[in-house]
């Protein structure tokens, strides 16, 4: 049920977590109607369903309108006729009437379960295959925490509130015109009378409503400081541990974490404070009831049993009303979340298929950029008129400084991004005019910081070639010298690597991520060479794997090592976006110009 237990109340902030910060920040843009209509189709993809459960609401909804009459009935007709074949006879109805209830309410929770499940497991498939299509543009601009949270707390929110609220709305409408229908039927004094306590009531939810939404906003915002500060304490773990700033963060989780307490104890005690309130205005509406019966009957308008169906009723008739009047905040939380994962949902990726690509097969690998301008930002380039032209099966050298672009050439050409000007072909077919899929297939990516994924060393080498044997998967192992150490370990190819690799070491994880681009064996390599050192004896492995990997494919090297800038066929130097110099080792020293400059200070240590 919303109303009394699921309002947005505490628990609810809790699930919500700090993507409220944005809710507070941000006025909803998207209309509630056009919300409820599109969440209204994923629950009647479920039509049968649906249809048991608004069946069943109905039951439920009469069933519980009957007692109050029944009894009526009761000590109307048989007791004060000492009838008692009748009065057993409507007593057996009751009984009946309350297993229906009880059945038909066991099939409305069991229905709204389903489908408020099945929707959640829906939408998280649709956002989890929608976010493996965006482009890196939008990965950009959102956090992690926030895409995660859509992923399983909106969904969950969302489903739960939306189902319940539909149902609850139902319902409760059925359940209020039921009562007054029944109430102005057996006596309008008597109801007149009934209704003088809900202008009091109304009232009274008016003070209370801005109020405990006020109270949860506060909670939902202190919950996202307490994630917020947990989720950067995880990822910092080692900066905060090396720096020895264990105490502050304590210090700083603790105050955050006592914020949060006092504004759900805030909220607690507003929300303590409601129920008896709805209570007492609950039973002066039953005293105002007596008390108006009495005169009545008196005067020999109503009969006793009129008395008891009308003071039941009006017990049975301010949850409901409670319900209604918490309806809109209770959906609005709802509403924030659907309209979060409805916006994911319709971003679209950036760069998709042109609808004539072709298929990029069999590459020899000659690639050339012509006159390619890029920013991230449009408006601040920082990429300007490059021009690169690498011949298949060599190997070309960027070097420059940090920061000077050297990445954003290696990404457009596996086009996570386009340039604004200019273009970039692969043996002379615009990349912009092939598939993706066909693209990346010719490109093999070994990184600084290789990624694995937590699984077996078996399964990370495999990743670029699925169908691969296991056999050669040794083999490629072997090649980049890893596998002596992968056969040391207690399960061998079958050890966890843990997530992101963590168990194995810098070295080790770069060799595993050689062994799986050699496997996937692409004409063409992109390299970016890793600056943190290694020791020697790793150095030396990685040197001769690196040879391998790079010998008869094209490759694009972001350099760091003397080694491959010397073995390059050719070398550009890249300074804030632009090509400053080309040539090889040889040319390039005579010149004397940046690439002497870098190659001093940089790499002459080693
Ligand atoms: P390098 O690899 O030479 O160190 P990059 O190509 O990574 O340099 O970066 C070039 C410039 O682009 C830098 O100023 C950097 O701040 C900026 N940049 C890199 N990646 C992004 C991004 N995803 N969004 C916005 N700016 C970026």
């Amino acid at each position: 049920m919303t109303g009394y237990h699921a309002g947005p109340g505490p628990g609810h902030g809790r699930r919500l977590g700090f993507l409220d910060y944005e809710e507070e920040r941000h006025e909803r843009k998207i209309s509630d109607r056009a919300l409820i209509a599109r969440l209204l189709k994923y629950l009647l993809k479920y039509k049968r369903r649906f249809i048991i459960t608004v069946v069943t609401v109905i039951v439920v909804s009469l069933t519980g309108l009957l007692p109050p009459y029944l009894l009526k009935v009761a000590v109307d007709n048989y007791i004060a006729n000492r009838d008692f074949l009748g009065l057993t006879f409507i007593s057996m109805i009751l009984v009946g009437v309350y297993l229906t209830n009880w059945i038909s309410n066991y099939q409305r929770t069991y229905q709204m379960l389903w489908m408020g499940q099945n929707m959640v497991n829906e939408l998280r498939n649709q956002l989890f295959s929608h976010l493996q299509e965006l482009s890196f543009s939008f990965y950009d601009r959102s956090k992690a925490g926030e895409i995660i949270s859509r992923v399983t707390n909106d969904t969950d929110t969302l489903s739960q509130i939306f189902v319940q609220g539909v149902v609850t709305l139902i319902s409760d409408i059925i359940t209020l015109i039921g009562i007054i229908a029944i109430m102005l039927w057996l006596s309008i004094p008597l109801t007149l009378a009934a209704f003088s306590v809900v202008p009091p009531f109304i009232l009274l939810m008016f003070i209370f409503q801005s109020r405990l939404r006020k109270a949860y906003r506060a909670t939902r915002k202190k919950i996202a400081a307490v994630t917020s500060r947990l989720e950067e304490s995880i990822s910092g773990i080692r900066e905060i541990q090396s720096f020895t700033r264990e105490q502050d963060v304590i210090k700083d989780f603790r105050q955050a974490n006592v914020e949060n307490l006092q504004a759900n104890v805030q909220a607690g005690k507003l929300f303590a404070l409601l129920m008896p309130a709805v209570q007492i205005v609950g039973a002066v509406g039953m005293c105002v009831v007596l008390w108006f019966s009495g005169i009545l009957t008196i005067s020999g308008g109503i009969t006793l049993g009129i008395v008891i169906a009308f003071l039941l009723y009006v017990n049975k008739f301010f949850r409901p009303l409670v319900d209604l009047t918490t309806f809109y905040n209770t959906i609005q939380s709802a509403m924030s979340a659907a309209e979060r994962i409805f916006v994911t949902l319709d971003t679209e990726p950036e760069i998709i298929d042109d609808p004539d690509a072709i298929e990029l097969s069999h590459t020899k690998g000659e690639i050339v950029f012509n006159n390619v301008t890029f920013g991230y930002d449009p408006a601040h380039p920082v990429l300007e008129d490059v021009n690169i032209h690498v011949e298949p099966r060599k190997t070309l050298a960027i070097v420059g400084p940090t920061g000077a672009g050297k990445s954003t050439i290696a990404k457009l050409l596996s086009r996570f991004y386009e340039p604004q000007k200019g273009n970039i072909t692969v043996d002379g077919h615009d990349i912009q005019k092939v598939t993706l899929n066909s693209l990346h297939k010719q490109i093999g990516i070994v990184l600084q910081e290789p990624f694995l994924f937590s699984g077996a060393i078996m399964e990370n080498i495999k990743y670029g070639k699925l169908d691969a044997s296991d056999d050669e998967v040794k083999q490629v192992a072997k090649i980049v010298r890893i596998h002596e150490f992968i056969s040391s370990l207690p399960q061998g190819y079958e050890t966890d690597v843990g997530e992101r690799g963590a168990r194995l070491s810098v070295g080790q994880r770069q060799l595993v991520s050689f062994a799986r681009a050699l496997l996937s064996n692409p004409p063409i390599l992109i390299l970016d060479e890793a600056t943190s050192s290694v020791d020697p004896y790793t150095e030396l492995k990685i040197k001769k794997a690196l040879a391998v990997l790079m010998k008869n494919r094209t490759s694009l090297v972001i350099a760091h090592r003397l080694s491959t800038v010397r073995n390059a066929d050719n070398i550009v130097v890249v300074n804030e976006g632009r090509i400053i110099e080309e040539g090889n080792h040889r040319e390039l020293m005579k010149e004397k110009g940046m690439y002497y400059r870098l190659y001093k200070k940089q790499f002459k240590d080693t």
